[in-house]
């Protein structure tokens, strides 16, 4: 059931091939996949507490998949959390996999405000160079690339540190980044990175950034495309551009690096492949004199005239940064890169030419064992839920239908069974036998006093139409985030802003009044009509108060490449850095 790589030049097509049998033919091939797994596995404590002693060898696949899903309960993170522990803490025999665990992925951490350990095996490294073979053929059916030739990728490693057990920890790129499969891709995909492998893992993202955008102007002509994990990186890199250009042609002049990269691996590394390119500098440093009249309008295919694209994963949270992707991005076009998670890869963009706002995801039935749990919206008014869905009992992926949303469900070859992803998706249609999935957001609520009840979602929607008002200005939203202020009676919502540019106050009052009324939850209406929830307030922070954030979860274990501004925090240190940074405060006159 695996793709077999090859190297006759044909490997686009064949792993396209693979995908459109494995699609075709989904629903058995999830049953298959179930029992691999539960194979693998059937020896180890957990799956051994749920499912006693059966004989699973004479049961028919069918029969195994609707015994599993009825002896195995749902399980949260937390539930799986003392198995997980153990795992870190040298427990080595069979707990959750049959193959002893060696690497702990840490998920970024940033959208539930709390860094989860996921196991990592081989078979995840297998299924990231699977997917990314998969995705690069789709593109290059749509956006063929020069074989040989460079990718500029602005990746990341974290810090990697030992738990207590002696386990490696790290998030799931990072053990990506070092393993063999990263080579691997290269080969297969016929693509190299720009930076050597002391940048990616030199641990200090700024000196990496540095670096990334030196070596990527180096080889300028023969890099294919530009790209990062999530987009919120390469909107980084571009931003530290605008700031460092100057250096950076230096550097290309006089064949120096600059004494900001301290870190001696890193340096010796790039060292290694610069030599004095006064002329190239120059051309640059002309280039960039007219980008930075146009506010670096076009930056990336004025800069890398040979590039066929901008990938990234542009969706769900990542989606309030492509305004600004798209304006270093010019007429490149901007493909949206595939959906998957610290604890699996799910679904792949096949629609490369589709924008991000249309993205879907078609789900890869051979990685794990996916139900969807059906989600129903609460009527208006209802106030009994913790959430503002209803569930209904998970179903297996060919019984999905077109429209509904459903939350993710994970049975994994790491060893997580029926675990709950907490994404919301719902079913865009079917791609053969497989569904597309369109990403909504995070299933957890991020803003709730009493009665109201909003998601990540239905915040970015309020943020983005208080923000629309900033186009008669010349600022723009450069990040936001939010609290929901319960310290004293009533109860408020504070929205954070960082912006760049001047703007009027009087200007400043209307989003802040626009972004309350803005808010459609019926909760939130008929408290704010009663004053059970106090008018909005909307608190602007000075510039580089989310660099100040990054750095605090990069210290913390998590890396750029998978950083995700919060969208709501009650972290008392996030709220101590936003708070002292606040430079101005609106309270909202709606409902007045
Ligand atoms: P993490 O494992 O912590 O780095 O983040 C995984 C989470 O990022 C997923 O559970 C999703 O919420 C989000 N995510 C990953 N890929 C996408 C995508 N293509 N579109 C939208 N959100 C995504």
């Amino acid at each position: 059931m695996e793709p077999v790589p090859n190297d006759n030049g044909h490997q686009d097509y064949d792993i396209i091939r693979w995908f459109e049998e494995v699609a075709e033919n989904a629903s058995f091939v999830q049953t298959q996949t179930l029992r691999r797994i539960i194979e693998l596995n059937f020896n180890t404590e957990y799956l051994k507490r749920w499912l006693g002693n059966i004989k699973i060898q004479d049961m028919e696949s069918k029969d195994l998949e609707s015994l599993y899903t009825t002896l195995v309960p749902l399980a949260s993170h937390a539930d799986l959390e003392p198995y997980i522990q153990r795992i870190a803490d040298g427990d080595s025999s069979p707990i959750l996999t049959q193959e002893p665990i060696t690497k702990l992925s840490l998920s970024s951490g940033t959208t539930e405000g709390r860094q989860k350990y996921a196991p990592f095996t081989s078979h995840s490294a297998q299924t990231t160079l699977q997917i990314f073979r998969l995705s690069a053929a789709y593109r290059s059916r749509v956006y063929p690339i020069r074989p040989r030739r460079r990718i500029l990728e602005f990746i990341y490693s974290s810090k990697q540190f030992k738990t207590k057990g002696g386990l490696t920890a790290a998030t799931a790129t990072t053990h990506y980044y070092a393993s063999e499969e990263f080579k691997i891709k290269q080969k297969q995909t016929n693509s190299f990175t720009c930076s050597p492998k002391e940048v990616i893992s030199g641990g200090d993202y700024k000196q990496a950034t540095y670096c990334h955008l030196l070596l990527g102007l180096i080889y300028f002509d023969q890099v294919e495309f530009i790209t990062s994990t999530f987009a919120y990186s390469l909107v980084h890199a571009f931003t530290t551009f605008e700031e460092i250009w100057k250096d950076i042609c230096n550097d290309i002049k006089e064949g120096t690096l600059n004494p900001r990269i301290t870190s001696s691996s890193m340096r010796n590394a790039v060292l290694e492949l610069l030599l004095p390119n006064p002329s190239l500098a120059s051309t640059i440093e002309k280039k960039c004199k007219e980008l930075e009249a146009f506010q670096w309008f076009s930056v990336i295919p004025k800069l890398w005239p040979s590039g066929k694209y901008v990938y990234s994963i542009m969706t769900g949270t990542m989606l309030p940064y492509l305004k600004k992707l798209r304006h270093y991005s010019g007429d490149l076009p901007i493909v949206s890169a595939d959906y998957g998670s610290t604890e699996s890869w799910i679904g792949v963009n096949i629609d490369p030419s589709f924008p991000p706002e249309n993205i879907t995801f078609a789900v890869i039935p051979t990685f794990s064992y996916f139900e969807f749990m059906p989600l129903y919206r609460q009527n208006p008014g209802s106030t009994s839920a913790i959430d503002d869905f209803i569930e209904a009992e998970p179903v297996p992926l060919s019984q999905v239908t077109v429209g509904q949303e459903y939350e993710v469900v994970l049975t994994t070859f790491t060893g997580l069974y029926r675990y709950r992803l907490g994404d919301v998706v719902e079913v865009a249609g079917f791609y053969k036998g497989t569904p597309k999935l369109n990403f909504i957001c995070r299933r957890k609520l991020i803003l709730c006093i009493n009665i109201d009840k909003n998601t990540e979602k239905d915040l970015q929607l309020v943020v983005e139409r208080g923000s629309q008002l900033l186009r008669q200005t010349r600022a723009e939203l450069v990040d936001f985030t939010s609290h929901a202020d319960i310290s004293d009676q009533p109860g408020h919502y504070i929205i954070y802003w960082e912006i760049k540019g001047e703007v009027d106050e009087g200007v400043l009052e209307q989003c802040c009044t626009e972004m309350d009324t803005s808010f459609v939850d019926y909760g939130y209406v008929t408290s704010r009509r009663t004053n059970s929830i106090g008018p909005l307030e909307l608190c602007i922070v000075e510039r580089g108060t989310f660099r100040k954030m990054l750095d605090l979860f990069v210290g913390g274990g998590a890396s750029l490449s998978q950083f995700k501004a919060p969208r709501c925090t009650s972290n008392p240190t996030l709220l101590k850095i936003l708070n002292v940074s606040t430079i101005k405060r609106f309270h909202s006159t709606a409902y007045e």
